[in-house]
């Protein structure tokens, strides 16, 4: 069997045929047939992970890149995610490299172990980013047991089974949860997904103590009406009001032409869901105070955030990181 190729978790047979447990689409896959993500094969009645150790891109990041704004501010993380992804979404930003199959290349274990070991300044953790990675899930298992002290991040749809989800979830450290609306409606029309899993995720993996943000695309006319920006606000804040929300604006891609979000949407977006949460960002319309995180109390700016330029203006004493000009908290980790 090719090392690259791993035998499937969560699935059970019917018939000839494979029910795919992982996500909730729970697809029915025929022999010689791919499921919905592209990267789980029936071959011969077994559920094979054929995007195992296999990624699309191998890079080094920004952490704000991602975007995590309260988890390491400055720092650099190792980057990579497979070939796939199990929604649809018809404005999808990087559709290429997750509806469509491409070139892949060997992201081993010993590859990912001598890329820490030739770069020693490189932070201990690692992103599984750019398309969905719950479909790398084998490999996220196996990852955490090879290397046991490597911190994983997921940039993720949070579109996944509750069973394989609370299984994964003592493996990971952070996640940047990416909610498309709050509507159901909106999931089903232009996603192929729905929106209960992903709460569920997000509520999950704040429970279990995983440090949670969460991403919002601005789609001008689609979600970004006043009460469906108020009610996600109001969601995430009845889960945890610290967690923080970065909207971002869209730009056409993929099989969507409405046209890009404005920059005033965008900061009129966040301003509303500040009225519920602490933490909001803009994000895709430039750095300033939006981008910036000031505290509540003293209304200093305590983290200054530019391309590849941080600074923070908060303790590193305190078991809970504070403003340092007057000892408010700030939450996440530092
Ligand atoms: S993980 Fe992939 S194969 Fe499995 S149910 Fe989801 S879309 Fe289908």
């Amino acid at each position: 069997m090719d090392k690259m190729i791993r035998e499937a978790m969560y699935w059970s047979k019917e018939g000839d045929a494979i029910r795919c447990e992982l996500c909730p689409h729970r697809c029915l896959i025929k022999v010689g047939k791919r499921g919905l993500c592209r990267s789980r094969l029936n071959s011969a009645g077994k559920l094979f992970a054929v995007n195992y150790q296999k990624s699309i891109s191998i890079s080094v990041d920004p952490i704000e890149k991602k975007p995590l704004y309260h988890y390491h501010p400055g720092s650099q993380i190792l980057s990579a995610g497979p070939n796939s992804c199990n929604l649809s979404c018809f404005f999808c930003q990087n559709h290429p490299i997750s509806q469509e199959d491409q070139p892949t290349m060997n992201f081993s274990f010993e590859i990912i172990k001598s890329i820490f070991a030739e770069y020693k300044n490189l932070p201990h953790r690692i992103a599984l980013t750019y398309t969905e990675p719950f479909t790398w899930y084998e490999f996220i298992h196996d990852l955490a047991a090879e290397i046991p002290d490597l911190k994983i991040v997921l940039i993720t749809n949070g579109f996944i089974m509750d069973e394989p989800l609370s299984e994964i979830l003592p493996k990971i450290d952070a996640m940047n949860i990416d909610i498309k609306s709050i509507n159901d409606e909106f999931y089903k029309k232009h996603c192929g997904g729905r929106v209960q899993p992903v709460l569920n995720t997000i509520k999950k993996a704040n429970e279990q103590g995983v440090h949670v943000e969460v991403t919002n695309l601005l789609i001008p006319g689609l979600n970004d009406s006043e009460p469906e920006i108020t009610k996600l606000a109001k969601t995430m804040a009845e889960i945890n009001p610290e967690m923080p929300l970065h909207i971002s604006a869209y730009h056409p891609d993929f099989k969507c032409d409405i046209p890009r979000t404005t920059s005033q949407d965008v900061m009129d977006a966040v301003k509303l869901a500040k009225q519920h949460l602490r933490w909001v960002y803009s994000g895709n319309i430039g750095w300033g105070s939006f981008t910036d995180t000031i505290c509540e109390k003293c209304n200093q700016t305590i983290i200054h955030r530019r391309p590849n330029n941080v600074k923070m203006l908060m303790t590193d004493k305190a078991e809970q990181p504070v403003c340092k000009i007057c000892n408010e908290s700030v939450w996440g980790r530092f």
